[in-house]
């Protein structure tokens, strides 16, 4: 029996410190919280202990290779030649040939030698990571506000905060540790909570205030609110003055309040109501309902600029992205697709160099663009412009939208899948390359409020079962083999490579050693010395309060705010609701949505069984209404989704917490995505995944029957 292990569950971004036990034969005997981490004090939830001790998924245990249409078992040497020969082949006819998709489920390590490989050694332009799919537009409306990407408070902030707007999210199922401080606040005397979501979730249930729009016009409601505000007198003119730029801008662009309104669907007295709650210390948290939308940039930079115009920066105040898979902001800080390492910009030629000269590359094989984004390079995939696709504890094929055209064009690749579990995308690859999972790989993680903690291992892997770096430092071994100094990658060497190269940047990792961790569990970035930790971004004032921070100017010696811009200012936005990518019509009258589950995370290659008990999780919500005004279209209790795209037949569970006229469908199930649509945010490359018009028809037996199956979509991660 192993001594109890610190590490970090790694079954969403909330970060909650663990101690975990395995016995001689290798088995978890159990997980539980650890009083001492300071991102949760011992508090755990049913998902996470669950699906860490007995996760459900079918384990990959040995190498696959395809051979008359069939995954064979092999061996490493055999996997590992038949890759790295047709990496190199492909490389031969340009770097763009391979692309790489990685994943949020990776440890940092993990993701820094996979990206550094795929932009340092491969040169590729198609490399991204699943956490495009969830986090991107939140990313880039953090980089245009403050010029630097992640959330400014941090859950220390939540117990300041008289009131909580949750935006698009549902904490309560996706959450459930953080919510339970949220909810503890909100609950006070003085605490509020008001959720903005079109379906009355959980966490609607429990709010103060709940506003629904329809769904895909977050962005009308929100400039409405702006304007309400401003209409009002509720504006910060002090804070305005001092510390932000653009306001007068914003303002002239603002909708009329009735109209913008009357787009999103919301009585004027919500909108009203919602207007006033900026009026106390608030904090805003907003999910994938807002990112996930082809204005989802826009959208979270509306709700920067209703903290902005309000004031509300600074402790106990401010925007707060909640994130959904374990390591997004990992991968955000070690190997974005948009930056280098610490958000160093992609373009700029010192920071190019910097890079270089670190991985011992030349300047001109790093990729000149930061490519497409997940949604599309599988488009590319799809054009036959790129020969080889390597994809890393992702399920694309589950998690992406327009799933039919995502199987069709990795199907015409060659793929290489890496993954510890069988999964959709797995059983269209080429050649499985079989990974550790959570509690056999060591390394290190970050939470959604950048707290940097270790993942370790309790138990050996099974024995055919490789570390993701050691798979990494295999394939670049063969095929750029100068770019790692050894071939068996060592998580601590990878850290502290990374965290050097992001000493001086706005994510500064230099003062967070794995020796730190072991005595400190968990520290914020930025962290430039090997004692402090960040605290709220872009204020400078221990020990002030939030009246302190907002009213602090420039020229306070306590105090003092500095946001990473040309300016030094923080920005207004003016972006304005142009509809949405489908409207409903003749056709296809209803909209269909997505949400989570409870219990379930991810494209469900863990959760799967579970949610097949009673057959109730794969059912389609709706209104009794929208059955009553759909009748032909039911036959023994199930119905056919049919959108532009493909067709699906599910069961059907009437429920009032859905609004009429919206389909509401579990993001796990993989044949969700065969309905919703690919269209994208051009500014953040985020798809479109939470509104899409669709029509009902009785089933005829030929389409994709997905109520005996269910798995997990939002996020693709699998692996961890
Ligand atoms: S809230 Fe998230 S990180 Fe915490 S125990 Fe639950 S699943 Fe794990």
């Amino acid at each position: 029996m192993t001594d109890r292990e610190p590490t970090t569950c790694m079954r969403c971004a909330v970060g909650c410190g663990y101690q975990q036990r395995a016995g001689d034969d290798g088995e978890f005997l159990d997980v539980r919280g650890d009083d001492d981490h300071p991102t949760n004090g011992g508090k755990t939830c049913s998902r996470g202990v669950r699906e860490t001790i007995d996760p459900s998924g079918e384990r990959v245990t040995e190498p696959l290779i395809r051979r008359g249409g069939t995954l064979r078992p092999t061996d490493w040497d055999t996997v590992l030649g038949t890759v790295s020969v047709r990496i190199i082949e492909a490389l031969r006819n340009g770097n763009d040939n391979v692309a790489v998709l990685g994943s949020g489920q990776q440890t940092n390590e993990a993701a820094y030698a996979l990206g550094k490989l795929a932009r340092g050694g491969f040169g590729t332009r198609y490399y991204d990571a699943n956490t495009t799919l969830c986090m991107a537009s939140a990313v880039q409306a953090y980089v245009q506000a403050f010029g630097s990407d992640a959330p400014p408070p941090t859950y220390d902030d939540i117990p300041d905060a008289e009131t909580h707007v949750i935006w698009g999210a549902n904490p309560k199922i996706a959450h459930p540790v953080l919510y339970r401080r949220i909810a503890d606040s909100a609950g006070g005397d003085d605490g509020e909570l008001i959720v903005v979501d079109p379906v009355e979730s959980e966490t609607a249930a429990d709010a103060d205030l709940h506003v629904s729009p329809e769904p895909g016009t977050d962005l009308a409601l929100a400039r409405a609110v702006l304007a309400q505000v401003v209409d009002d007198g509720l504006v910060d003119r002090e804070f305005i003055e001092h510390h932000t730029e653009g306001f007068e801008a914003m303002v002239g662009s603002l909708p009329d309040v009735d109209v913008a309104a009357e787009t999103a669907g919301v009585p004027v007295e919500r909108v009203s109501e919602l207007a006033a709650a900026f009026d106390a210390r608030t904090l805003v948290y907003w999910g994938m309902g807002v990112n996930q939308s082809v204005q989802g940039t826009g959208t979270a930079r509306s709700l920067i600029d209703l903290c902005l115009a309000t004031g509300n920066l600074g402790p106990g105040s401010g925007p707060f992205s909640l994130t959904g898979q374990a390591n997004s902001m990992g991968n955000r800080v070690c190997a974005s697709k948009s930056s280098w390492p610490g958000y160093r910009p992609f373009d700029d030629t010192a920071h190019r160099k910097a890079i270089a000269n670190a991985w011992g590359v030349p300047l001109s094989r790093l990729p000149d663009s930061s490519g497409p984004g997940f949604v599309r390079i599988i488009d590319e995939l799809a054009r036959d412009n790129v020969d080889v696709c390597w994809t890393v504890a992702t399920n694309p094929v589950a998690g992406m939208p327009d799933a039919n055209h995502v199987e069709s064009a990795l199907e015409d690749t060659f793929l290489i899948v890496q993954d510890a579990f069988r999964s959709d995308t797995v059983e269209l690859a080429d050649v499985v390359l079989p990974a550790a999972t959570w509690g056999e790989s060591e390394g290190t993680v970050m939470n959604m409020e950048r707290r940097v903690s270790r993942v370790s291992a309790a138990r050996e892997p099974p024995a055919d079962v490789r570390q993701d770096v050691d798979i990494i430092g295999a394939v670049a071994d063969r095929v750029v083999s100068d770019l790692f100094d050894s071939t068996r990658l060592d998580p601590e060497a990878l850290f502290d490579e990374v965290s050097a190269l992001t000493r001086g940047t706005t994510a500064d990792l230099s003062g967070i050693s794995y020796e730190r961790l072991s005595e400190e569990l968990a520290v914020r970035w930025p962290a430039p010395d090997e004692t402090g930790e960040g605290g709220y971004r872009y204020y400078d004032g221990d020990g002030a309060d939030a009246e302190d921070a907002r009213d602090a100017t420039p020229d306070d010696a306590d105090g003092r705010w500095s946001f990473p811009t040309d300016s030094g200012r923080a920005r207004f936005s003016n972006a304005s609701h142009r509809g949405v990518p489908e409207p409903i019509d003749e056709a296809y009258p209803l909209t269909l949505t997505t949400g989570r589950r409870p219990d379930a995370y991810n494209t469900g290659v863990r959760t799967r069984p579970d949610a097949d008990d009673d057959g109730s999780a794969t059912a389609a919500r709706m209104h009794p209404e929208t059955i009553a005004d759909n009748l032909r279209a039911f036959d023994r209790g199930e119905t056919v989704i049919e959108s532009r795209r493909s067709a699906v037949t599910v069961g059907v569970a009437p429920d009032a917490h859905v609004p009429p006229g919206l389909v509401w469908l579990p993001v796990h199930n993989p044949a969700a995505n065969r309905l919703t649509l690919s269209a994208a945010d051009p500014e953040s490359a985020e798809p479109n995944l939470k509104q899409c018009a669709v029509a009902l028809r009785a089933p005829d037996r030929t389409t994709t029957d997905i109520t005996g199956s269910s798995g997990q979509l939002n996020g693709t991660g699998s692996h961890s």
